[in-house]
């Protein structure tokens, strides 16, 4: 076997045998803040929800912007408008996202999205 040098990224845990092509995609990362997406920002939570026989958590923004289409396919955001950083204090979270968002009304949970859950 050989032995091969990579790079890997600063966001997430994805890396690659070139540092161009890891800048490459360090610039699109949904895990840098650069990139504005659900994953960094204050807004992101998820949220308890009944399926057929157990409980599943999906993902939601407290803004009520929608994460998910009626086909079942996710749609996380990037370069969101209402971004805002993500303070990595659980507690200063909990407490920006009281005094910011209402946790969305309850939706009905279409089976088919359980298996694609981005994260
Ligand atoms: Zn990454």
């Amino acid at each position: 076997m050989k032995e091969i040098k990579a790079y890997q990224c600063e966001y997430c845990s994805k890396y690659l045998k070139t540092k161009g092509s890891i800048a490459n995609h360090e610039k699109r990362c949904f895990h840098n803040p650069v990139t504005k997406s659900c994953v960094t920002c204050a807004n992101f939570t998820k949220q308890l929800y009944k399926a057929k026989n157990h409980h599943i958590e999906l993902p939601i923004c407290i803004l009520g912007i929608k994460l998910f289409n009626k086909e079942g396919d996710w749609k996380l955001k990037n370069n969101c408008n209402d971004w805002n950083e993500r303070p990595n204090d659980e507690v200063e979270l909990a407490t920006y996202q009281t005094l910011n968002g209402d946790v969305p009304d309850k939706v009905e949970v279409n089976p088919s999205w359980i298996d694609n859950i981005p994260f």
